[in-house]
């Protein structure tokens, strides 16, 4: 099943306590698409601006991903810098930058109008919702991501947008801001009560919860050596998820726990290395190979 994704591509600019770089193609669709194409084909929506890198659009095509829902824009790309503090966990945003991604005004190609799974990945409400106005009809499986910056910002637009949606995807803080609970269960069942059926939140190094209409399930994160840089992991981890859903064509419970798993093993593999290296670096087979690994460590003797 064809899976579309909308969201940010941008520069980014990242440090860790060992590493600078910039310049570094980025955003939350480049990390979905990246990450979903182990397991689907992918089709990107977003804006660049004219002075993106060439060699950039040069890896997604080699990664045959459909850039035909790509527009380059007179100006400049977006941009995002990020530090880390030293337990890489914690993380400032130093500057968000939303030049071209600012005033986009997507349009969709025919043949993306038949996607069965969508992903609105993290970026304003308003093109969330002009994605699936555009669609006009609603698609067999639709998720999203969104952060702090729109919660504070766009709070009516979302509560919009959640009633449009299958799931959504965020993290344990975005959750408790949005909702003012704490204890996380009551935090993702008040998200269902304004909407999505499924909700999933992210807890960084503790793993995720998944919470459907009738179904409970906790994974932890999949243990590393070393967490050489976690941008992106967010992204990743609903790649892997919405990948996974698209290629099997198969909502029901058991299956969203194993979109769960692939999610938290693709995202494994992005914190592994700088910036995109992680992700790059691996494939299909070897997501299966980690799964098996996982597998063997979660099992709970009777
Ligand atoms: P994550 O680490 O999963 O939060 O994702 C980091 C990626 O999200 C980076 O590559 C950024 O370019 C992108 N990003 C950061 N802030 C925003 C924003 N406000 N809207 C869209 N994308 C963003």
């Amino acid at each position: 099943m064809s899976l579309l994704v909308v969201g940010s591509i941008g520069l980014d600019e990242v440090e860790t306590p060992r590493t600078k770089r910039s310049d570094l193609l980025g955003g939350s669709a480049v990390y979905f698409s990246v990450a979903a194409r182990f397991f689907s084909p992918v089709q990107m929506v977003g804006v660049v601006g004219d002075d993106f890198p060439a060699e950039h659009r040069q890896l997604l095509e080699k990664r045959d991903i459909d850039l035909k829902g790509l527009e380059v824009a007179k100006g400049k790309t977006f941009r995002w810098s990020g530090k880390y503090h030293a337990n890489m966990v914690d993380r400032d945003t130093l500057r968000t930058d939303l030049n071209v991604f600012a005033q986009f005004d997507p349009k969709l190609p025919s043949e993306y109008r038949s996607a069965e799974f969508v992903f609105l990945a993290n970026g304003h409400t308003a093109l969330q919702l002009k994605v699936l106005d555009i669609l006009g009809r609603r698609p067999k499986f639709v998720a999203a991501d969104t952060m702090d910056l729109w919660i504070r910002t766009t709070r009516p637009e979302l509560e919009k947008l959640f009633t449009r949606i299958d799931a959504l995807i965020l993290n344990d803080s975005e959750a408790r801001m949005l909702t003012g609970e704490h204890e996380l269960l009551k935090a993702g069942r008040a998200i269902q009560k304004m909407g999505p059926a499924t909700v999933i939140l992210k807890k960084g190094e503790h793993g995720a919860m998944l919470l459907s209409r009738d179904d409970c399930f906790i994974l932890p994160a999949y243990p590393l050596d070393e967490v050489v840089d976690p941008t992106g992991a967010g992204d990743s981890f609903a790649g892997g998820i919405m990948g996974y859903l698209a290629s099997a064509d198969d909502l029901s419970t058991d299956n969203l726990r194993r979109a769960l798993l692939y999610g938290t093993v693709t995202a494994s593999f992005t914190c592994q290395g700088f910036s995109l290296d992680g992700l790059l670096s691996a494939d299909r087979q070897a997501v299966e190979s980690r799964c098996k690994t996982f597998r063997k460590m979660l099992r709970l003797p009777r």
